[in-house]
């Protein structure tokens, strides 16, 4: 909701399910910017301000855009009222900047809805143990949305954004990208995990724990289109996976460029030294995705990792200050110019060759791979990240995901 005339866009359409009898409850995130511009404002005060004032400042985006959206909606002639996370009671622990939602009071919305209202709840904030405001992450209304859906048993949760759905891989890269009508629960997840940026990870991760069908939708058509048009646009996430889904080999490209390596040469190979090299990476609350060891050589050996590069400074301050003495390792040799790609679909469970598929994609496009990771439904590899694109492009396309998936040649 950028401005006054989209807020009013957003009326027209609540107004509209409203009007035909459906019990709406609507959880809208800041204006766009807006949240951005206060955690700017927050940063000229302090490097490291409180994360509790923080989150104090951060929330008050989403208490702006309800209050706006209410009286949107009034104007309409439609009976609504907006809430914050606390009145609601959208509880959380206190991990400020990233709490995690423990429970929703329901009875305060679940009345009002009653009463023929539409309800609005302040998304991205909640409120710990101790009464102080949290909020839940960047992009986490997302999250608020699902959670309450969840808690009050809707019967479906709709995300409006700013593209008209999950795409194939990201359209800025590779314009051929498709959107995909529906698309796996798992398969969400992976790629919400693995860079693309449309829903936050959490959401889908709630979605799945509480089944509720999520649709992804673009805030920017019409809102007035009828809402039968409203279900044939955008992204269905399924927990059923039908055959149709089963036919494509993979079903999306994913990729971020925030990754980080890590090497340490010249490590002792004796039981315990992963853990003396990642515990206390893990007990300072980084995560570290891809772990390669080599073969010992002499008794020692070589290990690498990647870790998000917002992590990357704070990483190597825990590597120099508190590993190298540990394990006396050799040399710490860093990488920050790498990223990930990955192969998604549930249809690589039953499909042999489908990373073999993609490694000599990349091979013949020489492009080097310089670690690898699998699970059952993606392959990611680390590549250097001028080849990104090219990558992800020739792979899209390999996979018969540029619009034509008869083309997908695979052994099976
Ligand atoms: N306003 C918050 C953010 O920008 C939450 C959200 O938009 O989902 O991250
Ligand atoms: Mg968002």
């Amino acid at each position: 909701m950028g401005s006054i005339e989209r807020i009013q866009n957003v009326a027209k359409r609540v107004a509209k399910w409203h009007a035909e009898g459906h019990q709406v409850v609507v959880v809208p995130s800041a204006m766009s910017g807006e949240t951005n511009r206060l955690l700017g404002l927050a940063k000229e005060l302090s490097e490291t301000p409180d994360p509790r004032e923080v989150d104090m400042l951060a929330s008050t985006g989403e208490q702006a855009s309800s209050a706006l959206l209410a009286m949107a909606l009034q104007a309409q002639g439609v009976p609504a009222r907006s809430y914050t996370g606390w009145q609601v009671a959208v509880k959380t622990d206190s991990a400020f900047g990233k709490a995690r939602i423990t429970s929703i009071d329901d009875q305060r919305v679940r009345a009002d809805l009653d009463a023929g209202k539409v309800v609005i709840v302040t998304g991205f904030q909640g409120i710990d143990p101790e009464g102080h405001i949290t909020t839940l992450g960047r992009g986490g209304s997302d999250t608020s949305a699902v959670a309450m859906a969840a808690a009050l048993k809707a019967d479906e949760c709709l995300i409006f954004t700013d593209v008209d759905g999950v795409y194939t891989t990201d359209p800025r890269v590779v314009p051929e990208a498709r959107r995909m009508n529906v698309v796996s629960f798992e398969e969400m997840l992976e790629m919400a995990s693995l860079g693309s940026k449309v829903l936050q990870i959490r959401s889908v991760e709630f979605a799945g724990k509480y089944k509720v069908p999520v649709r992804v939708l673009s805030s920017l058509t019409d809102p007035l289109i009828s809402l039968e048009e409203e279900k044939n646009s955008g992204t269905l996430i399924t927990f059923e996976e039908d055959s149709k889904m089963e036919a494509a080999l993979v079903s999306g490209i994913a990729f971020s460029r925030d990754e980080a390596k890590i090497t340490l040469l010249g490590v002792p190979d004796k039981p315990g030294v992963a853990f003396a090299i990642l515990g206390p990476v893990a007990d300072a609350n980084i995560d570290i995705d891809m772990i390669i060891q080599n073969q010992s050589v002499d008794g020692t050996t070589d290990f690498s990792f990647t870790v998000n590069r917002n992590d990357y400074k704070r990483t190597l301050d825990i590597i120099k200050k508190t590993i190298v003495p540990a394990t006396g390792a050799r040399e710490v040799i860093t990488d920050e110019k790498v990223c990930k790609v990955s192969i998604v679909g549930i249809g690589m469970r039953s499909h042999a060759g489908v990373a073999s598929l993609m490694f000599r994609t990349l091979a013949d496009e020489g492009v080097n791979i310089q670690m690898i990771s699998t699970s059952e439904i993606k392959t990611s590899v680390l590549i250097e990240d001028k080849y990104m694109e090219l990558a992800v492009r020739a792979l899209h396309k390999a996979f018969g995901l540029d619009g034509n998936p008869a083309e997908t040649a695979i052994e099976e």
